[in-house]
């Protein structure tokens, strides 16, 4: 590998620091912590000689670092007997689509409720002690809407169910799993379960105790600020909102119509469909952390089995919301194959190109989009990705959408904060309803307008 060390400061002035605490996992307590950036999202900072110093554990640990084992190689350590590889999911036993037939598990989660139902499963059968997940924190003690936490029993998990499109780290956990003996799962998204590889690849303890990984399917993160731009145009004060949830289930709509509701201290609620939200189409990349622009990962390729929805028909109007399965480690594939067996899961086996057509816009962003992003990139901690920089064929109209979405991810923050600090937000709603018919316009025009630029772009 013939990347320089690279240093936390590196890695955070570069736009590659999603935040997850690996580093911070490493350093000596109180040597380091993580704290939320302008933009919204977290970073580490801490004394000057571990912030600024290039280490080689940083630069083996951080999963954005250049000089760290990628996703196939950890792959290909982990899963060496895979019965399946794909360029898009990896290395993969079987896929499945479906959900959680037992009672309690599909209601409480955001899609089908795999992901609690696995995860409760292995503390059922004794096969972990505990599960790392994300679960609500107390905003007026903690700063922060989310956190990671340990669960130890059923209840504690189904806490924790529902996803959270919000930035969390996993400092403490990785800290309380070298602290407390046991066996552990951990929940994460693709960028987070690398890092947590990365760490037990370089301390035995981890790898001992860390015994099963559960991604989640990422189509990127999002900053806190969003909360606060839900906020505003829900009425409801940033300050004073204690509780967001993402996805408020309902069976009677299509499982893709996101609805937030809101609550603030007051116990005040406030509902929107996302749709209605200037920020609140998923694709525009309203809010997302400038890592993420630089991920090739989509499906977690390096966790032993990994959830996403089915966002295809009939499942993405099936309200009642639908997993994908990727499996990749045997002993949850037989776990799996029991559960169905016993009628308490509902999966039926899929294809790699059925995964894939359910993350279409993700693997574009991911492979074509990546390609085109790495070729602009002069300044910093060069990326180094499975995609190779590029963008020959590329029509005129992707490269625009590329440009934008990329536009609209660095300038939300920016113009949100701007807007909040001279005291007007309706700044960054104007801006923001000017960006989204723009790529509107760009993404989804059909008529005229989309033959136009079919034509010339
Ligand atoms: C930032 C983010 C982006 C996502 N992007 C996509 C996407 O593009 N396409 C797609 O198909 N799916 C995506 N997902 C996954 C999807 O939202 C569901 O989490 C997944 O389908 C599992 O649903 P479930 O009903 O099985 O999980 P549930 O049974 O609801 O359980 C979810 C579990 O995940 C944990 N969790 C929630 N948020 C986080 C988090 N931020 N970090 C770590 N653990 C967490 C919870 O604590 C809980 O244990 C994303 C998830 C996140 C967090």
């Amino acid at each position: 590998m013939s990347a320089a060390a690279v240093s936390p400061r590196d890695m955070v002035s570069s736009g590659l620091c999603i935040g997850c605490g690996g580093c911070v996992a490493q350093a000596r307590p109180g040597q380091a912590r993580l704290e939320w950036n302008k933009d919204g999202h977290l970073n580490p900072v801490g004394d000057r000689d571990w912030y600024r110093r290039p280490s080689e554990g940083l630069s083996a640990c951080c999963p954005f670092s250049p000089r760290a084992m990628d996703e196939d190689e950890i792959a290909r350590r982990r899963f060496p007997a895979a019965a399946a590889q794909d360029d898009h999911i990896g290395r993969f036993d079987a896929a499945y689509v479906g959900h959680a037939a037992e009672a309690g598990y599909r209601e409480r989660g955001s899609s089908g409720g795999m992901v609690s139902w696995v995860a409760g499963e292995l503390l059922r059968r004794g096969m972990v002690d505990g599960v790392a997940h994300v679960t609500r924190a107390d905003p007026a003690t903690e700063g922060r809407l989310f956190r990671y936490r340990i669960a130890r029993d059923l209840p504690a998990l189904w806490e924790g169910a529902q996803s959270r499109y919000y930035p969390v780290d996993m400092a403490e956990v990785l800290r309380e799993i070298r602290e407390v003996p046991g066996r552990y799962a951990i929940v994460g998204i693709p960028c987070f379960i690398k890092a947590v590889h990365l760490a037990c690849a370089a301390d035995p303890l981890l790898r001992a105790r860390i015994v099963f990984t559960l991604g989640l399917v990422c189509g990127h993160m999002k900053s806190r600020h969003m909360v606060a731009s839900f906020a505003r145009q829900m009425g409801l004060r940033p300050a004073s909102v204690r509780q967001i949830d993402y996805r408020v289930k309902d069976a009677a709509r299509p499982a893709n119509w996101y609805r937030a509701r809101l609550a603030d201290h007051a116990g005040e609620q406030r509902m929107q469909d996302w749709w209605h939200l200037v920020d609140g189409d998923w694709g525009a990349g309203f809010f997302q952390n400038r890592a993420c622009d630089f991920c090739d990962d989509v499906v977690a390729e390096t966790a032993d089995i990994a959830f996403g929805d089915a966002w295809v028909e009939p499942y993405s109007s099936d309200g009642r919301g639908t997993n994908v399965v990727v499996v990749r480690s045997s002993a949850l594939h037989a776990m799996l194959r029991e559960g169905i067996d016993a009628g308490r899961l509902a999966l039926q086996p899929v294809a790699a190109g059925f995964v894939r057509e359910t993350q279409a816009a993700g693997f574009r962003q991911r492979r074509e989009g990546l390609a085109y992003r790495l070729c602009w990139r002069k300044a910093g901690v060069r990326p180094r990705k499975r995609v190779r920089p590029g963008s020959a064929g590329l029509p005129w109209r992707r490269r625009m959408i590329y440009r934008l979405r990329h536009a609209i991810s660095r300038g939300s923050g920016r113009v949100f904060r701007l807007a909040e600090a001279v005291g007007r937000p309706g700044l960054f709603l104007l801006w923001a309803r000017a960006m989204l018919k723009l790529y509107h316009g760009l993404a989804y025009s059909r008529g005229w307008l989309g033959r136009v630029l079919d034509r010339f772009a």
